[in-house]
């Protein structure tokens, strides 16, 4: 498989290639389609074998820069994870003309409401961090179309997953939930049979 294969905009493409990528990975290959089409999407991966970029690059080509609003939440568990994955995020749309904002504790409240009042259409974050400004109305789900979980099996923890479940509640009912886990315990398996449709599996 090519790049080229899954007809992205050529401005996507071109921020696949400036990172150096030349081909899909084995877990990007079946991601990539699959989530072009709207599926849910329940996958196990590890790190290192470009599972970032596999919900990255269709949730790019799934924005309309034209339009102001939030249209993908990408969740993680730590700050780290969250700066690399918003990192991946600009490399790969730096040509598509589209905002991409961090939020995770740790810094003030205050100046991530009032970034938020600038068009955001991918809000990468901490469920504690984001779900704080959700409660404050400052975030407008009504676009939201795209619900992404790395690391799942740590994001489902017993703290976690209520504030993960509250967030899913302020999307429209037809989003799409794509999951990334590492291992596959039951958290896992309770969340996806109680909030994802049919999802498409993955396994490498
Ligand atoms: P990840 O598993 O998302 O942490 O990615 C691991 C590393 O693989 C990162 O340094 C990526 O930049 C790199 N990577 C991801 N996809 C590709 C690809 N298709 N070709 C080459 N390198 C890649």
């Amino acid at each position: 498989n090519e790049f080229e294969d899954y007809y992205l905009k050529r401005e996507l493409l071109m921020g696949i290639f400036e990172a150096g990528f030349e081909k899909p990975s084995p877990i990007q290959e079946e991601s990539i389609p699959i989530a072009l089409t709207g599926r849910d999407i329940l996958a196990r991966a590890k790190n290192g074998t470009g599972k970032t970029a596999a919900f990255v690059i269709p949730a790019l080509e799934k924005i309309n820069p034209a339009s102001p609003s939030l249209q993908t939440l990408i969740l993680v568990p730590t700050r780290e994870l969250a700066l690399q994955t918003s990192q991946v995020c600009k490399t790969i749309g730096k040509h598509l003309g589209i905002n991409i904002m961090v939020t995770t504790g740790g810094t003030t409240l205050k100046d991530d409401i009032l970034r938020l009042s600038e068009t955001v259409h991918i809000l990468v974050g901490t469920p504690g961090r984001v779900l704080d400004l959700a409660s404050k109305n400052v975030i407008d789900f009504s676009k939201a179309e795209t619900f992404i979980m790395d690391e799942a099996d740590k994001l489902l923890s017993p703290e976690f997953t209520p504030v993960i479940e509250q967030l899913l509640g302020f999307f429209p009912p037809k989003r799409q939930i794509l999951l990334y886990s590492a291992t596959f315990p039951l958290v896992v398996k309770t969340f996806k049979d109680k909030h994802m449709v049919k999802p498409y599996e993955i396994n490498l």
